[in-house]
């Protein structure tokens, strides 16, 4: 396993949830973090909570759909932390409803976050990473990235476009000493479900509160193990499901 000492790590969707859990643990294997969200409360606090531990962290306001805002993430990093080595796509929503009760707005609102807002990831860091022939991109997917889920149809779409796009950017950057990586958890603890308005169907296809799931931090430590594998490994795809409901 190599270091994570003084890496720089930009990870999106990190006011909350897994990107929060994530930004923690890269922070306590070494790394300077560096969170995005749109929220920028939690991101102050977060960031003061790791600096009293005396670890180093920064963030920016960001909201991933539009390509500048996370380019001056980027740009902002670099000017404080050096050049980014891990982006973390991980900023994603979630709205669980029937395809008979489609809403054009949050059909768009799920594609433009968890599709558009990966890819303006990868820009505004590929150019730095090939030239610098170093780098890893981990996209945070899904379980529904492997198959369909009723109740998430759009939703589990946008998460197969984000493995597709992975598998096709892994080898084409794999020549510049570039890692690609996809993270696809199972049912997580975290705010996702909540911004469900459609009780009926988040009732209907949504996992039992009863129901045993992991923690963000359980997601945070397989990001740590993809991260720190040496050069000559790559951990392309990590499934991490519940062990007590496998896919
Ligand atoms: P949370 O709702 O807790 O976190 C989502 C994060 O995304 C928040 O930090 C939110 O911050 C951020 N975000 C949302 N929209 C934007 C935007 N437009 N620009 C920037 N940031 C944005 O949910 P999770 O932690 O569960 O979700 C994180 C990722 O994990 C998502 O990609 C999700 O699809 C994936 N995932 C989650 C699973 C689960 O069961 N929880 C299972 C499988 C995958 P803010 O509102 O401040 O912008």
């Amino acid at each position: 396993m190599t270091t994570l000492k003084d890496k720089v790590a930009v990870v999106t969707g990190s006011s909350s949830g897994i990107g929060e859990a994530i930004v923690r643990h890269l922070a306590l294997a070494g790394a300077k973090v560096s969170l995005g969200a749109r929220r920028a409360d939690r991101l102050e606090a977060i960031k003061s909570d790791l600096l009293s531990q005396g670890l180093k962290a920064r963030y920016t306001v960001c909201d991933v759909t539009d390509s500048s805002q996370i380019k001056r993430l980027v740009e902002e990093t670099e000017q404080e932390f050096g050049p980014v080595d891990i982006l973390v796509n991980n900023a994603g929503v979630m709205y669980y409803r029937g395809v008979l009760k489609s809403s054009e707005e949050l059909d768009n609102r799920e594609i433009d976050i968890n599709c558009k807002g990966v890819v303006n990831g990868v820009s505004a860091v590929v150019e730095s990473m090939t030239s610098r022939k170093s780098g890893h991109i981990i996209n945070m997917s899904s379980n529904a990235g492997r198959r369909g889920f009723a109740g998430l149809a759009v939703y589990s779409g946008t998460k197969f476009f984000v493995e597709g796009f992975s598998q096709a950017l892994r080898q084409e950057l794999a020549e510049h000493n570039v890692k690609v990586s996809t993270v696809q958890p199972g049912d997580v603890k975290t705010e996702l479900m909540s911004h469900t308005t459609d009780k009926e169907a988040a009732a209907k296809y949504g996992v039992a509160e009863s129901t045993s799931i992991i923690s963000a931090d359980d997601i945070a430590r397989a990001v740590v193990y993809i991260v720190s594998q040496p050069d000559n490994i790559a951990i392309n795809e990590l499934l991490v499901e519940p062990s007590s409901i496998p896919m």
